[in-house]
């Protein structure tokens, strides 16, 4: 009797919640606060970054550094990309000191060090070459817009395919999520088996997350056969099994669904008409090294005003998911919406999320529904009965 007690107890305050507050999530008022402080200051941080970004290059632009450093392509290239990494380095101490002080990182200086390092040396190691080739291109064939269009393609399918099998082990540990918990198994199999696909064991994986972060996560990486889903540790330690099943409903939606080749498509077409509009900007200066900072600033400027259409792509796409992990969990869970609006709640409040998060700051910087608005559409959809295809 007792957990049917308890099970209309939080139907009866999660009821009553989702009326009391139309627009806003409850923690405690400590944890909203906190929620609020640090996610003014990490909103207002990407903004500065942005404008820090920019500015930098505007000023690279004028002291013409580039032509200033003595030496050939790939050196100037380096050198440049080294200038605008160091002078981010600040930024991102500041965010990563924010992430240790509210407690949602418990990485220590050293080890988020020696991450920011092999971040940096990776993309360098990814970018340089890239870009002397383009450059190279640029020299010789009149047309190169096409070529780099192409080859851009090409590394962007190749590294998605490489990052969970190349990328991500070298900054977290990872093992076949049955090692630990095979008794999850059969339960997410069940969850499979209810949307009508074959998910094997192999492409479940734990992400070992509590080394650095007490946040709570889950996500769909990788393409082809390095396809996978991965949960986080913290998440296992966080939820019960019948949310785990939720999560995973939600990841296996954005497996159903396509959503990684979807993105990667709608990527490449958007590229098309990026490195065309470079290779106008450009104009004559496009085989010359020197004119790195231009395109660096073309494309700054690009990647910023885009981030509210790449945003709501992505926020457009956790709403498929989320719609297919309610359908999936009817009939698994006794009330999937309720179940649905109680992991967004705990993960809301673990992650620290804006309680109030203003519709501007939404539409420009959130890549998922605020939870409220997930839990609102939880509490009140009525499953289809069947799984919907987008
Ligand atoms: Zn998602």
């Amino acid at each position: 009797m007792s957990i049917v007690r308890t099970f209309l107890l939080l139907a009866a305050s999660v009821a009553a919640w989702s009326q009391s507050t139309q627009d806003e999530l409850r923690y405690s008022p400590e944890r909203m606060r906190m929620a609020v402080e640090l996610r003014t200051r990490t909103q207002t941080l990407h903004f500065v970054e942005a404008g820090w970004n920019i500015a930098l290059i505007v000023l690279i632009l004028r002291l013409r550094v580039a032509s200033r450093i003595r030496a050939r392509g790939v050196v100037v290239i380096a050198a440049i990309l080294a200038i605008i990494a160091v002078a981010a380095l600040p930024l991102d101490l500041y965010r990563h000191s924010l992430a240790l002080r509210y407690g949602l990182s418990i990485q220590g200086w050293g080890s988020w060090l020696w991450d920011w390092i092999k971040g940096n040396a990776l993309g360098a190691a990814v970018a340089i070459p890239l870009l002397a080739a383009g450059f190279a291109l640029a020299r010789r064939v009149r047309n190169w817009w096409i070529w780099v269009w192409a080859g851009t393609v090409a590394v962007m399918a190749a590294v998605t395919f490489l990052v969970p099998i190349a990328v991500d082990p070298m900054f977290n540990h990872f093992r076949p999520l049955s090692e630990r918990h095979a008794d999850l198994i059969p339960k997410l199999e069940q969850v499979s088996a209810r949307a009508g696909l074959h998910i094997p064991p192999e492409r479940m994986f734990e992400m070992e997350a509590s080394e650095k972060s007490r946040a709570v996560n889950a996500y769909l990486t990788g393409f082809g056969s390095s396809k996978r889903i991965v949960l986080w540790d913290t998440t296992m330690a966080t939820l019960t099994p019948q949310q785990i099943q939720t999560v995973f409903a939600h990841e296996a939606g954005h497996y159903v669904l396509q959503h990684v080749p979807k993105g990667l498509a709608l990527a490449s077409i958007a590229l098309l008409f990026l490195i065309y509009a470079l290779y106008r900007v450009l104009g004559r200066d496009a085989g010359n090294p020197a004119s790195l900072p231009k395109a660096l600033l073309f494309l700054a400027l690009v990647g910023f005003l885009s981030e509210p259409a790449v945003n709501g792509y992505s926020r457009w796409q956790e709403h498929q998911a989320d719609i297919f992990e309610l359908e999936a969990m009817n009939g698994l869970a006794p009330d999937e919406g309720q179940n649905s609006a109680q992991v967004d709640l705990i993960m809301a409040d673990t992650n620290l999320e804006h309680p109030r998060p203003n519709p501007l700051v939404v539409s420009w910087l959130y890549d998922h529904p605020p939870s409220a608005k997930r839990m609102r559409f939880a509490l009140h959809y009525i499953p289809a009965g069947r799984l919907i295809k987008f």
